[in-house]
């Protein structure tokens, strides 16, 4: 454990958060509270004692809300009963697959830049993270090199589009292609699809269509982002029957069942507020694009995000680590960004602006960037 860094977004956030006129730019969870109608469902479900342990996979009405869910969104098939499971958060998801299927010394590929649970919980089980560098394809996964990174150890790839720190999403050739490689080749494939409901005016399409890879894909979603739910804790994974049966037991002893009262607040999000997502995609999509407009002006680059309601702007020119650059903009400006190498070392000469928050925010959070760069 020793070993394992605690995540940089945290060190930043901590410190922001005591400084009294700080701004927060690396905020991980949306902006909005949870909807009326889902908080008084959870205070029904305990009002009337729904308070108990649920089924170990989840309340089967929750599963299969979101198996229409998948159906109705995305056209695929997962059976309520064997092929669902619902988790505390897409984290729990994550961790329940990861040590379901490793063993010690199993290689697992990870596109880069990504999200930090990844490596740690790759190295927790004992596996060893090989690094798919995206840092010259617009942050997407190249094929061919994907292929040249495959062996007889490697165990699984994470995929996580939309992707959490850029904001890229993947192209239907783009996925039909890295899908060809997986096809041809003996390896699980966890696709992180949390933000497929944070997209601005593109579709999310989904792994889970390839019908080729069924029989090894695992989809880890939920409600955290989607529905601004982050503390209910509520994650959503799918899998084959199969596969599910075992990590049905790494789930249950580990955790029992997801949260009884964020269950039924969850069957309410499903059945009631289908909309909720698209009218916070309004919001970031005009943040987002003011953002662009005020890193454009101060000549930083940065690719224009199709989801999540992050930016990964590229602060190489600048020559300073991106450790250093968000430690000196947080003490000279009271400004809290996340530092690309947090993503692991591939998002070294890069910084993450977080866009949930309000418009007054990020002006005065942009306002303080420009004057930091204007002094490097
Ligand atoms: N995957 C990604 C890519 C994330 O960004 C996050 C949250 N920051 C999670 C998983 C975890 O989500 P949850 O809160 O549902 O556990």
């Amino acid at each position: 454990m020793t070993t394992i860094q605690i995540p940089g977004i945290r060190h930043f956030s901590n410190q922001v958060e005591e400084m009294t006129d700080g701004i927060n730019l690396t905020i991980g969870e949306p902006d909005f509270p949870t909807p009326e109608n889902i908080k008084q469902a959870g205070i029904d479900a305990i009002k009337q004692n729904l308070t108990g342990y649920s089924h170990n996979a989840g309340l089967l009405e929750l599963r299969q809300k979101v198996s229409i869910f998948f159906k109705e969104k995305y056209s695929m098939h997962y059976s309520p009963e064997e092929e669902i499971i619902i988790t505390n958060g897409a984290s729990e998801g994550l961790d329940s697959v990861i040590r379901t299927i490793l063993s010690d010394g199993d290689e697992v590929i990870l596109p880069v830049p990504c999200y930090p649970a990844y490596e740690s919980l790759v190295r927790l089980n004992g596996g060893k993270c090989v690094y798919l560098d995206t840092t010259n394809t617009a942050f997407k996964p190249d094929p061919a090199k994907l292929k040249t990174l495959i062996n007889n150890r490697t165990k699984a790839i994470i995929l996580n589009y939309p992707s959490n720190p850029t904001g890229v999403m993947l192209e239907k050739e783009e996925m039909d292609a890295i899908a060809k490689v997986l096809q041809e080749h003996e390896l699980f494939i966890i696709s992180d699809e949390i933000y497929s409901e944070n997209i601005f005016n593109k579709t999310h399409l989904s792994f889970g269509k390839y019908n080729e890879l069924r029989d090894s894909l695992f989809i880890v979603h939920g409600l955290s982002k989607s529905h601004a739910m982050t503390g209910w804790r509520i994650g959503f994974l799918l899998g084959p029957a199969l596969l599910m049966e075992q990590v049905l037991k790494v789930h249950l002893n580990n955790a029992i069942c997801a949260s009884t009262p964020s269950q039924y607040a969850a069957i309410e999000a499903l059945t009631k507020n289908k909309d909720t997502p698209s009218t916070m995609n309004q919001s970031y999509k005009v943040r987002r694009d003011y953002i662009k407009e005020r890193l454009n002006k101060m000549g930083v680059d940065a690719i224009l995000p199709s989801g999540t309601f992050y930016i990964f702007p590229s602060i190489e020119k600048f020559e300073i680590n991106s450790y250093d650059f968000a430690t000196q903009l947080l003490h000279n400006q009271n400004v809290a960004v996340v530092p690309g190498n947090s993503f692991s070392e591939y998002g070294e000469g890069y910084i993450r602006i977080s866009y949930a928050n309000t418009m007054e925010q990020l002006k005065t959070g942009m306002n303080r960037l420009e004057a930091f760069i204007s002094e490097l």
